[in-house]
């Protein structure tokens, strides 16, 4: 090794969901929305002049912030925004979770949690999930130095009720609460109603899943006035610009156009519902989803089988080799041409290799 090595910040990074280059494939493998963004959305796109990119764009993306704060009735002071959710929320991880005891954050969760941990350098503590991979409030009732909880959480898709979410974060005056929300449009309770009563409460959103937007980074977070300053102040002491002016007004168009994201919500929760219904049918098992994916094992084919065979059948899902979930797979909710084409192979393979 030499010897500047020795001073580098090494940090194993998070691995994302594979992106073929290829058209020909049934892509259930990283949560996207299979249908297209709204199409106001897609008219900036067509029209921007090339012009407007001379120049910076606004470093506090005002449109964006504004339309926002109007479409979730929330002041502008309490909104912050970044280039995805992961961008907010590793900023986040930056600014709040700075103090000397863990943070704490399931076992089985967004596994990119861990990964910011240790690039910043914050101790964390998993609080293992119960065999039912069900969170369990106690856990997070003790001294800490903050606590992350994806609800619904990821990969497994369960909702938490927020009664429950709200104990954790009374409990925890102390420490800066974070409830990532990037699946809550798709059917659950969001912790945003919660934002007056709780100072130490940060709600993290995306445009990425319920609005189609994945491709153009944008992630958003509710807090207390104090918490969103204090955010800006570390966003601004990292990199003024991080929207660019084609996404910001983008996002204006997606968040104006509440008729297309409702239907296409409903159509996404509708495939769902269909697919689990077929899904327990041919004897999978998983949690009630109340997200855009399903996570689900089967009690006689083996998950890695499965995802080879799918995968080679041109269905793309998501395989995780970790202990605990090495026997489920992710499958995120396509267009129903695309859910029946996944259960028609399941339903075939399954029985001729199983059967
Ligand atoms: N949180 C969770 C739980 C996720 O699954 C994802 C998607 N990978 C993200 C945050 C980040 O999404 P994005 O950066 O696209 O907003």
């Amino acid at each position: 090794m030499s010897l500047w090595e020795k001073n580098v910040r090494k940090v194993i990074p998070y691995t994302p969901g594979e992106q073929p280059d290829r058209s020909d494939i049934i892509k259930l493998n990283t949560n996207e929305n299979p249908y297209p963004p709204a199409p106001g959305a897609a008219r900036i796109l067509r029209d921007m002049d090339a012009e407007a990119l001379r120049k910076y764009p606004d470093p506090t993306a005002g449109a964006l912030v504004t339309a926002l704060s109007e479409y979730y009735h929330l002041p502008v002071e309490q909104i912050f925004v970044g280039v995805g959710s992961d961008d907010v929320l590793a900023m986040s991880f930056l600014t709040f979770f700075n103090g000397e005891k863990p943070i704490l954050f399931p076992d089985i969760t967004y596994s990119f949690y861990d990964v910011w941990a240790e690039l910043y350098r914050i101790p964390y503590e998993c609080q293992p999930l119960d065999d039912a991979f069900e969170i369990h409030t106690e856990d997070y009732l003790k001294p800490c130095g903050g606590i992350v909880i994806p609800n619904p959480n990821a990969p497994t898709g369960a909702e938490k009720e927020l009664s429950e979410l709200e104990r954790i974060i009374a409990a925890n005056p102390d420490v800066i609460v974070i409830i990532d929300e990037a699946y809550i449009d798709f059917g659950g309770e969001s912790a945003l109603s919660l934002i007056p009563k709780y100072d130490n409460l940060l709600v993290v959103q995306t445009f990425s899943k319920s609005r189609s937007l994945a491709g153009m980074r944008i992630g958003y977070a509710f807090g207390s006035e104090k918490l969103i300053k204090y955010l800006n102040d570390a966003k601004y002491s990292f990199n003024s610009y991080t929207m660019n002016t084609v996404t910001i007004a983008m996002g204006v168009e997606a968040v104006k156009d509440d008729v297309y994201f409702q239907e296409t919500i409903q159509k996404v929760v509708a495939t769902r519902e269909w697919t689990k219904k077929e899904l327990r049918r041919l004897g999978f098992v998983f949690q009630d989803s109340k997200s855009n994916f399903i996570f689900a094992s089967h009690p006689v084919c083996p998950a890695k089988n499965l995802f080879e065979a799918l995968k080679e059948h041109g269905i793309y899902v998501r395989y995780f080799a970790k202990p605990r979930i090495d026997n489920y797979l992710r499958i995120s909710i396509g267009t129903d041409g695309e859910m029946k084409a996944l259960i028609a192979f399941l339903e075939k393979y399954i029985g001729e290799n199983y059967g």
